[in-house]
C-alpha cells in the first residue's frame, strides 16, 4: 500500500471505523512510513481537541507535515 491510498482511510482509522484487516494494513503500513504515522498522530490529536473543547489547535509543525502528505498525489 501507498501513502495516497492510506489517506482516505486514515481518519476513519482514528475514529475507530475501519474493519479490523485494514486496521492491520494502515498499522503494518504505518511501521514503516514515517508520514502516516504523522498523520494519524495529528488526526488524533484533533479529534481529542474536538471532543475535549469543541474546536481543534494543532500544532502549526504538525499541520505542515499533515498537509505535505495530502499533497502528495498531486502531479
Ligand atoms: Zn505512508
Amino acid at each position: 500500500m501507498h501513502c495516497k491510498d492510506m489517506l482516505g482511510s486514515l481518519s476513519a482509522y482514528v475514529d475507530g471505523e475501519l474493519e479490523a484487516q485494514f486496521c492491520a494494513e494502515i498499522e503494518r503500513h504505518m511501521a514503516d512510513c514515517g508520514n502516516c504515522r504523522a498523520v494519524v498522530d495529528t488526526l488524533r490529536k484533533t479529534v481529542y481537541l474536538y471532543r475535549e473543547h469543541g474546536h481543534a489547535d494543532v500544532p502549526e509543525e504538525a499541520r505542515d507535515r499533515l498537509y505535505a502528505v495530502l499533497h502528495l498525489d498531486k502531479p
